[in-house]
């Protein structure tokens, strides 16, 4: 069979290729009804989109919510209740939806059919209504009497707060710098993550009765074994703050300093202009938001010894406001070993820094710092470069220079350790378990970039697992095996005991089969802690071609960037999240869409009586009238239904 298609790109999916020409026998497919014992039974799995955020958010569980599936209590409006459920897992929604890269939509099962979800624009409309809105965390309802130190206070630290405050308990956070936030603050620009946002964001957990003990760094100015006697409990959330410094000769220059040092006087206000001309190598996140700041900054061209930037970035000293006046653009090259397609930094910020200026050279690496006669660097001697996994190798005979005022290192970084080496692994990071617990430090739990460095959404994962194993050390229990799909899992049962309409207790004696005993949801099972539903489980013919609502973005050109520090990711609208939500497909739950019910030849299956209802509980099977012909399962479009052993 041929079809005649006028535009191959709306199809979302097709059972037969063009050319086609075989006939099947559907009726041997389908009907097998003499013989088969198999009925539909439900299998709740964790879709992938989850399954990819290191923060385990219960994404299809909040889009369910947005798209009307799951509605609110009475009284609370859908945002709210979208908004408890996105912060059971993560307490950042609007910093998310703004900087988080989504590994989610690149695992969502939404590529198969045309894009993925926009999962990011509607946990960043979620997270910007529950800010305008002044919606709070509730106080835990009674105190557990143990006290724990959560030693900084950035994703991480704020995460393990926030699940441990829950749970009542006295939570501590120290940190040494002047405002919490960790890299949020101190790292990314405020054109990315605004400080009301940041602020807003933080003010909540704290409004829970965490306390904040800023300027206090552990291990100066109060010791591991002050902190041990004081506490039940530590979590260490230290984050990586020393810059690794380029490993060339010559990178010991005055003018050679780090990405994290640059942007720490960026961030805090004292940084307000660069050199005329910068080489920043790198090429993930920190490198970008240099030389992104650094074509914002611009650089002036009388500069007094104590105004070099290094001066600024190292000794702590600030630039004269005025000055900002004079400021012309600088010229900024940005160097990766990788190519330009393949950096680490996200597309979109790689897109904007490109828009904005910034030169940026894939596939090249640093061979040495060229120092000038008063010791400055100079610039840099580069050659072409090949990449074996993670290591560069060099391409003889295509050595080049790049002249350069400023050398900024942003090539990775690790923890300051200094005053903890107790703690440290040998490698400048803290060992952890798969509980977060430090090895042989029963006490001691640890996560963030400290353990491995990667993502805000991570380190606020780890954070949360972290709080976990806190919680079962303070109760003195068991630490288990954690689930193989270790996210936070939707519960059924938690539903319906809520709605008072939980299975009885398992009586244990005497029950063979449990369709007449009220000891479980009948033909249900939950796989969600071990099974991620691929998408060749889901029913995709059952989904048209709907282009995904993108954001707008505020593109700005290379010669309106000096000076301008304002956002540019501008939130969906209301009814653009909602249509958004509704392109979800729902992998590995019900969202109620009938198939199963119109599509049964045998009536078999009909709507649970109302009263009984919950998510994932809209439909049931009468198992008398089933004659296993598995169209239910064929049509079923979020791969809810297998064909099982039913009884
Ligand atoms: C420039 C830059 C841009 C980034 N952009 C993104 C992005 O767009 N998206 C994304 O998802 N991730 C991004 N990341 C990564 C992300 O910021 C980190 O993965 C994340 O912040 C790690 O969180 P953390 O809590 O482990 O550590 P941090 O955020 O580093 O926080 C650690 C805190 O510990 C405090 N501290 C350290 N030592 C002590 C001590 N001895 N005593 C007391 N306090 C101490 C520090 O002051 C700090 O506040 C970026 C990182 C950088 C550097
Ligand atoms: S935190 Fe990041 S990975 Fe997780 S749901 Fe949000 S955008 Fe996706
Ligand atoms: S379609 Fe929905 S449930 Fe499925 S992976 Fe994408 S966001 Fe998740």
């Amino acid at each position: 069979m041929t079809h005649q298609m006028t535009d191959a790109s709306q199809l979302s999916y097709r059972r037969y290729k063009d050319g086609d020409a075989k006939v099947t026998n559907w009726q041997d497919e389908i009907f097998q009804a003499g013989w088969s014992h198999k009925c539909p039974t439900y299998v709740h799995r964790t879709p992938p989109c989850q399954a990819s955020c290191p923060s385990g958010h219960d994404i299809r569980g909040w889009l369910d919510i947005v798209r009307g599936v799951d509605k609110p209590p009475q009284g609370m409006s859908w945002q709210e209740y979208a908004f408890r459920k996105m912060t059971t897992a993560n307490p950042f929604p609007a910093v998310m939806g703004r900087v988080c890269p989504a590994p989610c939509e690149d695992g969502c099962n939404r590529n198969e059919v045309e894009d993925h979800i926009g999962i990011n624009s509607v946990e960043h409309y979620i997270g910007d209504w529950a800010l305008a809105n002044k919606l709070a965390f509730p106080k835990p309802a009674k105190e557990s009497g143990k006290t724990v130190a959560v030693i900084g206070g950035g994703p991480a630290g704020l995460s393990a707060a926030y699940q441990l405050r829950k749970q009542g308990h006295a939570v501590t956070i120290f940190d040494e710098h002047a405002e919490l936030g960790g890299m949020m603050r101190y790292g990314i620009p405020g054109y990315r993550t605004p400080r009301t946002v940041l602020d807003g964001e933080i003010a909540r957990i704290l409004d829970m009765g965490v306390t904040a003990k800023m300027k206090c760094r552990i291990g100066r100015d109060l010791s591991l074994a002050e902190l041990e006697k004081a506490h039940d409990a530590i979590f260490w959330a230290i984050g990586t703050h020393s810059g690794r410094p380029l490993p060339v000769p010559g990178a010991d220059a005055p003018n050679c300093i780090t990405g994290v040092d640059f942007l720490r006087a960026f961030n805090q206000g004292r940084l307000k202009h660069v050199a005329q001309r910068i080489i920043v190598v790198g090429g993930g996140d920190t490198s970008i938001d240099v030389a992104s700041v650094a074509r914002r900054l611009g650089h002036i061209t009388q500069v007094h010894d104590k105004d070099r930037v290094e001066n600024v970035v190292l000794g702590q000293t600030a630039h004269d406001v005025a000055a900002t006046a004079r400021r012309e653009g600088a010229q900024v090259v940005l160097t990766s070993l990788f190519p330009v397609e393949k950096m680490m930094a996200a597309e979109r910020e790689v897109n904007d820094a490109t828009r904005e200026g910034v030169a940026i050279k894939g596939g090249i690496m640093p061979l040495e710092v060229l120092k000038g006669p008063d010791g400055r660097a100079r610039g840099l001697k580069m050659c072409r470069c090949t990449m074996d996994g993670m290591n560069p190798i060099p391409e003889a005979g295509t050595e080049f220079e790049i002249e350069g005022d400023l050398i900024v290192s942003a090539i990775g970084q690790k923890g300051d350790l200094d005053g903890l080496e107790a703690l440290d692994n040998g490698k400048g990071f803290i060992n952890a378990d798969k509980h977060f617990r430090v090895p042989g430090k029963p006490k001691h739990f640890v996560g963030g970039d400290i353990v491995r460095p990667h993502l805000l959404t991570t380190a606020i994962g780890h954070g949360s697992i972290a709080a976990e194993g806190i919680a079962t050390f303070l109760a003195g229990g068991e630490f288990g095996k954690r689930p193989k799909v270790d996210v936070h899992h939707f519960n059924m049962i938690d539903t319906l005991r809520e709605m008072g309409r939980a299975p009885e207790r398992f009586a244990g004696e005497g029950i063979r089969g449990t369709d007449e005993s009220k000891v479980a949801v009948h033909n249900y099972e939950d796989r969600s802690a071990s099974e991620v539903v691929p998408a060749d489980h889901l029913f995709l013919g059952h989904f048209t071609f709907t282009p995904r609502h993108k954001r707008d973005e505020i593109h700005i050109g290379a010669d309106r960037v000096i000076g301008n520090f304002e956002e540019r990711l501008v939130a969906l609208a209301e009814e653009r999240v909602v249509a958004e939500a509704k392109r979800c497909m729902s992998c590995g739950l019900c969202f109620e869409c009938d198939n199963c019910l119109v599509f049964c030849p045998q009536t078999a299956v009909s709507r649970v009586k109302k009263s009984d209802r919950a998510l994932g509980r809209y439909v049931e099977t009468d198992y008398a009238k089933c004659i296993g012909c598995h169209i239910c399962r064929d049509v079923c479009p979020s791969g809810y239904i297998q064909m099982g052993l039913g009884e």
